[in-house]
């Protein structure tokens, strides 16, 4: 055994948590995807913030790179270990500390899964609005990428319910940033710049999260169209007619059959060409008073029904497809996942622009999504495509597509982040001088470049 291999054996007493060698599992190599791959030395998986602190400031004096690592389902190559060293694997820290009732916080560890997360706050009358379509990720993941999903519409994204972060920085030192408090005009948010730094500033080790009394009824509403173009049209309608939904879907019937098929469920009225997918929560009586609202807007504004999805069972599958969306394309061919986002007003354009291309490249360009905050999820297939063929013309189109989303107002990413897929793209977009701040910021938090190397927004 190496000096270096029975040091980290004193930090981390079970040998069974340092792992090396041919018993690393593939999986820490890379993301969900799979296609992006580094190199480990050894995965470690902590239990305490003492230990994650000791494996930080033993890395630092070593020079070893470490790439901090959740439930790994990031699509960006954020957890790929581009330098080698060691992957710390946070996935059991994974403690609920604390509800409180009376501030209405949570403290969890990072490893905590999304899902079991909001299972036991709405057992004991609680509710935690961020809802990204992954639930098995973990909440440090969610936090490090600034998870968004499909509630932001009415609740807003993980950053608007974290109050406070215990982290770790690149030397090993420990600190807590934020906190229960409601207001803060004290000094810098160091919190806020750890949220969505992608593990590349520091490693968080608790999360303060703000929860909120748990909605007392939830009601989901299809609404079909001949057009994906009316169907995104009409959002602007809804939003002005401020009834407060929850969510606001969208996604073309083509899409449907691959998740239909995938899932070997079926949708409702599968005429139409394409959807808008929307829930109200709150008392019934004002769900009511808001459905009603919209259901006069959309029938105006060229909706071919309106749905109300009260059979549980039909509500149930009709989100399960629309959850299952990402894994039905990838079943069907290699894709390229796209995230960007532009002004509300603007996604029709940025659709019809993305649909021109498709035909035009005779490349199968597949999009879905947030309308209600102008987040496109899009898939840009492979298909049968050479390795070289589909090397060429993906970048070729990818970059008529990011220039365009630019063009309009748009952003790289609305909540998958950057890692290493979209920093091509990103780096393009953002002027020099933020690049230069963001740099500067990460070389005063990591001299050494220990943490998540490469990513993101470093040069
Ligand atoms: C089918 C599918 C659907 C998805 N839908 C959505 C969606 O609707 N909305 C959305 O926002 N995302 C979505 N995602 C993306 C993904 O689930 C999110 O990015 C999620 O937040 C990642 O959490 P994770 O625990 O898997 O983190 P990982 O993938 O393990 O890590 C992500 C990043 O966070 C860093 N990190 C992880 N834990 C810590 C920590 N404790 N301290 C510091 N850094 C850390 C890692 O280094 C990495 O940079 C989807 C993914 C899939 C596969």
């Amino acid at each position: 055994m190496d000096n270096k291999l029975r040091k980290l054996l004193t930090i981390i007493p079970d040998t069974d948590r340092v792992i090396t060698g041919d018993s690393i599992e593939e999986v820490y190599k890379s993301d969900v995807l799979g296609r992006l791959k580094g190199t480990v030395w050894a995965v470690v998986r902590t239990v305490s913030t003492n230990e994650v602190s000791g494996v930080l400031s033993f890395a630092f004096e070593n020079d070893i790179p470490v790439t901090p690592r959740g439930a790994g389902t990031n699509l960006v190559g954020s957890t790929v270990p581009l330098s080698g060293g060691i992957v710390l694997d946070l996935t059991a820290m994974n403690k609920i500390l604390e509800l409180d009732k009376e501030t209405f916080t949570a403290t969890v560890e990072p490893g905590v899964v999304l899902q079991d997360f909001q299972e036991y706050v709405e057992k004991e009358g609680f509710f935690y609005p961020p809802d990204p379509g992954e639930k098995t990720a973990t909440i440090g993941g969610n936090i490090s990428t600034n998870a968004g999903g499909m509630r932001a519409v009415k609740y807003g994204v993980t950053r608007d319910y974290v109050m406070g972060l215990e982290i770790v920085l690149a030397d090993g030192r420990v600190l807590t940033v934020g906190s229960k408090n409601i207001k803060d005009s004290s000094g810098l948010s160091l919190k806020n710049l750890i949220i969505g730094s992608e593990g590349t500033l520091a490693v968080i080790t608790k999360c303060i999260l703000k929860v909120i009394p748990k909605p007392q009824s939830s009601v989901s509403v299809l609404v079909p169209f001949n057009s994906l173009d009316k169907g995104i049209e009409s959002v602007q309608h809804i939003i002005n007619q401020n009834a407060n939904p929850t969510a606001i879907e969208f996604v073309e019937r083509k899409v449907i059959k691959l998740g239909e098929e995938f899932l070997q469920l079926s949708f409702p009225y599968p005429q139409a060409k394409a959807y808008l997918i929307l829930t109200f929560d709150g008392y019934e009586e004002e769900i009511e008073r808001n459905i009603r609202r919209i259901e006069e807007t959309v029938r105006k504004h060229g909706a071919l029904e309106f749905l109300r999805l009260t059979d549980k069972e039909t509500a149930a599958n009709v989100w399960r497809i629309r959850g299952a969306l990402v894994k039905a394309v990838e079943a069907v061919s290699e894709q390229e996942p796209v995230d960007i986002v532009v002004p509300i007003n603007k996604t029709a354009e940025f659709v019809e622009f993305v649909n021109k291309l498709s035909e035009k490249t005779n490349m199968q360009m597949i999009s879905f999504g947030h309308a209600g905050d102008g987040n496109v999820h899009l898939c840009v297939l492979r298909g049968n495509r050479s390795e070289s063929q589909w090397e060429d013309e993906r970048k070729e189109n990818m970059d008529k597509i990011y220039t365009k989303a630019y063009q309009l107002g748009g952003l790289t990413s609305g909540e998958h982040g950057i890692g290493i897929s979209k920093k091509r793209y990103y780096l393009k977009e953002t002027d020099k001088t933020n690049i230069d701040v963001m740099n500067a910021i990460k070389n005063s938090l990591d001299s050494k470049h220990i943490l998540n190397d490469h990513k993101v927004y470093m040069l």
